[in-house]
């Protein structure tokens, strides 16, 4: 064994609900649990601003949803289930060594789950990139102080588009929201917030194309209906036309595929042994509730597999894991 190389029973990447949810159910049934985080601890869901459809949580900030879910599964029993968290970027993952290679240090994992979630989408078009961060935004959030006083369009029709413009609202001179269809995607209820904040909507209009020397000064915006052309000055383009999995590692692992996700059986098992996939990741409904469901079934089969594999070794264990002593393990292998 590599002498700097840290053993763990399961390595989780990715601390958004699938993950953390996932690392309370293996590190609740006794596995030594580690979760790899790049960014900021919650994921998505820590910035989702108000979060109104969440079982349990009336609705109330994703912030405050995904600090609660960090305590459980971080604090020592009883007040959490005593998992660790580290903050790194995983680059690669062996899956025949099982070996997770971090920016800073390689774990050895018995089994490994990938909750890597997803990302902002962007939409390609001229302009764009130069602006980023500095008049080009996905998302509010992290940017709503730099609205102030100015004239901001918010581009999408889902809710993640109408709580950009709800934020940019606070802020903001001015917001118009632009969707290329006739009709938002979003919550009714969230549409009729928009317009008693008074947002300006418009429908069945595209962006084109984003203008400026230094700074964001205009949008050329085509109407899809009539194909009419307009410019409009703007200080600032809130971009939220939906998100795209974060797939890279799954890709560069070589696990089977379902178009842009990763295929998964119904215990969240992907085509390699031993690696496991649940959240934003794979096909599905994208929603909080999914990525905690998923990240609980994927910690429940980790049990399953990581009890099973003992036992096929001879090692029989005290107690039960996910539910089942080892000798009624060592029956479902006889069974088999
Ligand atoms: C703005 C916004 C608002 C939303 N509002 C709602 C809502 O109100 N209700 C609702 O149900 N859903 C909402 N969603 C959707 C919901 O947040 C997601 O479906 C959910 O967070 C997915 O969970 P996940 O754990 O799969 O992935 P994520 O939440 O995306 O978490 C994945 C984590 O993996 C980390 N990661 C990725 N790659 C690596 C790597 N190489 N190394 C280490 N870490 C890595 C990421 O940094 C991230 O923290 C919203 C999403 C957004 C963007």
């Amino acid at each position: 064994m590599e002498k700097n190389i840290k053993e763990k029973d399961v390595i989780i990447v990715g601390a958004g609900p699938a993950g953390l949810s996932a690392a309370i159910f293996t590190q609740l049934d006794g596995w030594n649990t580690l979760i790899i985080e790049s960014d900021w601890v919650g994921g998505q869901g820590a910035i989702a601003y108000t979060v109104a459809n969440y079982p349990g949580f009336p609705p109330g900030d994703g912030k405050v949803l995904m600090e609660n879910m960090e305590k459980q599964v971080t604090l020592s029993p009883p007040a959490g289930v005593g998992a660790e968290l580290k903050q790194e970027k995983v680059i690669n993952i062996d899956t025949d060594e099982m070996v997770v290679t971090t920016e800073t240090n390689r774990y050895k994992g018995k089994a490994i789950i990938l909750a890597t979630g997803s990302k902002m989408q962007n939409l390609g078009i001229p302009g764009e990139r130069k602006f980023i961060g500095k008049g080009v935004s996905y998302y509010a959030v992290r940017d709503s102080e730099k609205f102030t006083g100015k004239r901001v369009l918010v581009v999408g029709g889902g809710n993640t588009t109408a709580k950009s413009a709800l934020i940019a609202k606070t802020e903001a001179s001015e917001v118009i929201l632009v969707h290329r269809r006739e009709a938002m995607r979003a919550y009714p209820a969230m549409v009729k917030r928009l317009q008693k904040e008074g947002v300006k909507i418009r429908y069945n209009i595209e962006v084109k194309e984003i203008k400026g020397e230094d700074e964001v000064e205009k949008v050329v915006l085509v109407n899809n209906k009539t194909g009419t052309e307009e410019e409009m000055t703007v200080n600032w383009v809130v971009f939220c036309v939906g998100t795209r999995p974060n797939t890279e590692l799954a890709r560069k692992m070589g696990l089977e595929m379902m178009g842009d996700f990763v295929k998964v059986d119904e215990q969240m098992k992907t085509s390699r042994k031993g690696i496991f996939a649940c959240g934003d990741i794979i096909p599905g409904p994208r929603h909080l509730i999914n990525a905690a469901a998923d990240g609980v079934l994927a910690g429940m089969a980790i049990s399953e597999y990581l009890a099973l594999e003992m036992v096929k070794m001879g090692e029989m264990f005290i107690g039960a894991k996910n539910g089942k002593y080892a000798d009624e393990y060592l029956a479902m292998l006889k069974r088999d």
